[in-house]
């Protein structure tokens, strides 16, 4: 079965965006990933058709009403597909996590405005907190895009070589190696010989070796970390 993606929004209409492009655009024409979007509004009963309110305790902004989003997710039967929430407290998102996501049917993903949403949502309805980073969006449409766009490209037959997705950075535990490409000269600098000699144990060897002092550089947190496959 295709992996399947409900989306929660207050703008069904920004999606499927740049997911409607390139290999994922192909993809969801093809048939190997579905999207539909929910309005969020369409659940609100009052005659302003109101989705937020004041938060209980004063302060700043407005937070998305508990019975509205409720009733939105409740729209969506329980398939047993993971309901996730973008959100910026949540758990940092992982390659691994992509894959485990990319492994199932598919996702039912709230994309939160305002301040948030009411917890009492999170809680009775087991949302998933989900965060792109540690920066603040002002929705989580964008964080439910990028999100779609790490599943969808590993899923099978997506990606026009298969072998291209599991080099990447992040999958063996390290950043990928640096590459090159014609010229063979560019503006005096030389391609790194050993990628000209034709030697692919040593060429491997290379680039691992490359890969490992990118990583120590940059990204130590990394080093050590078990991957989970
Ligand atoms: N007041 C909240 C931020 C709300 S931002 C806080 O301080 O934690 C509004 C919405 O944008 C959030 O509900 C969430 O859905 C989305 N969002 C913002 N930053 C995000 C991030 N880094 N990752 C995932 N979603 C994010």
């Amino acid at each position: 079965m295709a992996f399947r993606a409900s989306i929660l929004t207050l703008y069904p209409e920004m999606f499927p965006g740049f997911l409607g492009e390139s290999l994922s655009g192909k993809a969801l024409a093809r048939g190997d990933w579905s999207l539909d979007a929910v309005q969020i509004r369409d659940f609100a009963t009052d005659k302003h058709r109101s989705v937020d309110d004041t938060p209980a305790g004063g302060g700043a902004g407005m937070v998305l009403r508990a019975d509205v989003l409720a009733r939105a997710i409740d729209s969506i039967a329980d398939d047993g597909r993971p309901r996730l929430l973008m959100s910026p407290r949540g758990q940092p998102l992982s390659q691994s996590r992509v894959r485990e996501l990319a492994a199932g049917e598919g996702a039912v993903i709230i994309c939160g405005r305002f301040e948030g949403v009411d917890q009492r949502v999170i809680d009775t309805r087991k949302l998933e907190e989900i965060s792109i980073g540690d920066y603040i969006l002002s929705g989580g449409e964008p964080a439910a895009m990028i999100l779609l766009d790490a599943i969808v490209r590993v899923l099978p037959g997506v990606m026009g070589n298969p072998d291209s997705g599991t080099h990447e950075s992040f999958e063996n535990g390290l950043l990928e190696h640096p590459h090159y490409t014609r010229p063979q000269v560019f503006e005096g600098m030389e391609i790194p010989e050993i990628l000209t000699s034709g030697n692919h144990a040593k060429i491997e060897k290379w680039r691992l070796e490359q890969a490992r002092k990118l990583t120590a550089e940059r990204r130590p947190d990394l080093l050590g970390q078990p991957v989970r496959k």
